[in-house]
């Protein structure tokens, strides 16, 4: 959640969207998001408009490449569901193995190294891709669930409940009055770390509310690499000045 501290701003400026953010802090900080191709800049809360795009226009050529190189990952994101296509799976890229079946279809990976999908002949690939988030589901499930019940006790903190659902913008969240977790279904693309780390952030949050000097000093204290963690979760390369 953004801290009241925080003032969003959107501006454009020639072929760029700039997405401003200026809060407490010392430097400027340059990002392309990688879903939207906008350029998402933190800046310190006294910087004026005209620093900013100073700053831009010095790094067209970066950013350009940046917004160049996330079109290209994205292109590479869409997926048909086809024999051999490759799908990520905790971080690593597994190939597509259809398989004709009679009754129910489901998905699983083989001991061969390939996500194995059992499906009726001619099912759709919108079938075909339910009964892979169906099989993610159950991993992500089994295997967070898991990692709650060794963070909760190391953390000294109780959540009511972890579900999972797909979110489009955040990894996770959490409700603090209900006490319940939420992780998105993509994480199940994600190393273990990472996944990790979106789960003692989100249980850190039940310490804290906000993302303050004493939330991030409760991560900090779990995870003293969380930054490094968070940049490749994001996998997101970041300039700063
Ligand atoms: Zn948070």
């Amino acid at each position: 959640m953004p801290q009241k501290s925080e003032t969003h701003k959107e501006i454009r400026s020639g072929e760029f969207t700039l997405q401003i953010v200026r809060k407490p802090i010392r430097h400027v900080y340059l990002r392309v998001c990688p879903q939207t191709g906008k350029v998402r800049i933190s800046a310190p809360i006294r910087i004026s408009n005209d620093a900013i795009l100073e700053i831009v226009a010095h790094k067209t050529a970066w950013l350009q490449k940046q917004q160049k190189v996330m079109a290209e990952r994205r292109k590479l994101a869409e997926l048909h569901y086809t024999d051999g296509e490759r799908h990520l799976f905790l971080g690593r890229e597994y190939p597509l193995k259809l398989r004709e079946c009679s009754g129910a279809g489901w998905a699983g990976l083989s001991s061969a190294g390939e996500i194995e999908i059992f499906a009726p002949g001619g099912a759709s690939p919108a079938y075909l891709k339910n009964l892979i988030r169906h099989w993610y589901r159950r991993e992500l499930t089994s295997r967070a669930e898991a990692m709650r019940l060794k963070w909760q006790e190391r953390m000294g903190v109780h959540a009511s409940e972890l579900r999972i659902r797909q979110m489009r913008t955040r990894w996770g969240s959490c409700n603090t009055q209900k006490r319940r977790i939420w992780l998105n279904l993509e994480l199940v693309k994600k190393d273990l770390d990472c996944i990790e780390y979106v789960l003692v952030h989100e249980l850190a949050h039940l310490l804290e509310r906000g993302h303050t000097k004493t939330f991030w000093a409760v991560v900090e204290a779990h995870l003293p690499n969380w930054r490094q963690l968070r940049m490749k979760l994001n996998d997101t390369p970041q300039a700063a000045f």
